[in-house]
């Protein structure tokens, strides 16, 4: 059976996490944790990381950190992890949901204005398998709004979007950088690991202030347990950053290997007709975390058919993210109700992804290559 996704994880991972089991510093102290946000918002051109438990609190944090009154609205894409919209209805907002670009899968950026609104405080921008958001057209409806821009990146560590491409100073940014706060994940299938992990980045000292009391509990800075809000402990330990420190370190090898897989599984599919790809716009790099296609009407099958046709010639995939209009719990809450998406309905119904691990061989992507061609000629 071809997995997937699995982690691989280098020596370094084990001289790091020994060496902090060695020290016994084992908990949410330790050098580790500082070391680790230091490099990661580094990387990403952010001047402050906070390491938290994983990537759906990171994105409590973030939606906490915005103090919304009960109603306030956030804008986000209907189709994604069910974590971004619940980060906000926990905070007692009211999620606002976009439909998908065809072509990038990401939340389709022109449908925001239509929905900003009095109550709109934020837009929540999530890029999708590996492919950067258009951030330039949010950033600047959240400036002339006056609205928050959290960027979840938790599927694209390392990603590159080409900011201001039409003028002068057009440049590349690193995608958990774009946004006034970015949250990622770092759960075992996603570009950097701790097991389980997250953290949330920002620019803002203040704002990077009031995440760490939010993570910690909001323990009091004269009388520790005299507390003036309501916290989380969302701590991560040492010895995952341990873990996180030494997948930095080594991080242009995963997002070359990632990328080298992605454009082999592109080469190889894109000329045929029976499968869409989320291909590479001219302002984007995608790290293809997960490589994922659509199928056409010509196909003439859902992904469920198609998962089981290459299961049956061991090979694993996972379907596309339902959209939340389409959760039941949601649906239960009264939530989104008579909204329809056809983008998202499309992706979530048609859509499903192949391996997509770093430790995937070229003789692999071949035979899963052939594969797919064999069941779709
Ligand atoms: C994985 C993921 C998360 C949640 O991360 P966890 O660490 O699993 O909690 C959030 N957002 C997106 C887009 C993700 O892919």
């Amino acid at each position: 059976m071809i997995p997937v996704c699995e982690p691989v994880i280098g020596a370094r991972e084990h001289e790091y996490v020994s060496e902090c089991l060695r020290s016994g510093w084992v908990s949410s102290a330790g050098e580790y944790i500082e070391r680790f946000e230091e490099a990661w918002a580094d990387r990403c051109g952010m001047a402050h990381g906070i390491a938290v438990s994983n990537g759906t609190t990171a994105l409590q944090l973030a939606v906490a950190d915005l103090e919304l009154e009960a109603g306030d609205e956030v804008i986000l894409p209907t189709f994604t992890i069910i974590s971004c919209a619940l980060a906000v209805l926990r905070c007692h907002g009211v999620p606002i949901l976009v439909d998908s670009d065809p072509a990038t899968w990401c939340m389709d950026v022109d449908a925001v204005s239509d929905v900003i609104g009095p109550r709109t405080r934020a837009i929540m921008a999530v890029h999708i398998y590996g492919h950067p958001v258009d951030m330039d057209p949010l950033r600047d409806l959240a400036d002339s709004h006056g609205l928050a821009l959290i960027e979840d990146a938790a599927e694209a560590h390392g990603a590159q979007y080409r900011s201001g491409r039409d003028s002068e100073d057009a440049a590349w940014a690193t995608c958990g950088g774009l946004g006034d706060v970015s949250t990622f994940s770092f759960y075992a299938n996603k570009l950097v690991t701790t097991g389980e992990g997250g953290m949330v980045l920002t620019d803002d000292a203040r704002a990077s202030d009031r995440l760490r009391a939010l993570r910690n509990l909001c323990f009091g800075h004269k009388q520790r347990f005299r507390h003036e809000k309501a916290g989380y402990n969302y701590r991560l330990t040492n010895v995952q950053a341990a873990m996180g420190l030494a997948q930095v370190e080594r991080f242009d090898e995963i997002v070359a290997a990632k990328r080298r897989i992605g454009l082999a599984y592109v080469e190889r599919l894109r000329d045929n007709p029976h499968i869409e790809l989320q291909l590479e716009a001219p302002w984007a790099q995608s790290v293809f975390w997960m490589n994922g296609f659509v199928l056409a009407e010509s196909a003439g099958m859902d992904a469920d058919e198609m998962s089981s046709r290459l299961l049956a010639e061991s090979i694993q995939t996972r379907p596309f993210f339902l959209g939340m209009h389409e959760q039941p719990v949601f649906r239960d809450l009264g939530l989104f109700d008579e909204q329809r998406f056809p983008i998202a309905q499309r992706l979530s119904r048609s859509g499903l992804y192949l391996p997509s691990g770093i430790g995937l061989t070229e003789a692999q992507i071949d035979y899963i290559c052939a594969t797919v061609q064999g069941i779709l000629p």
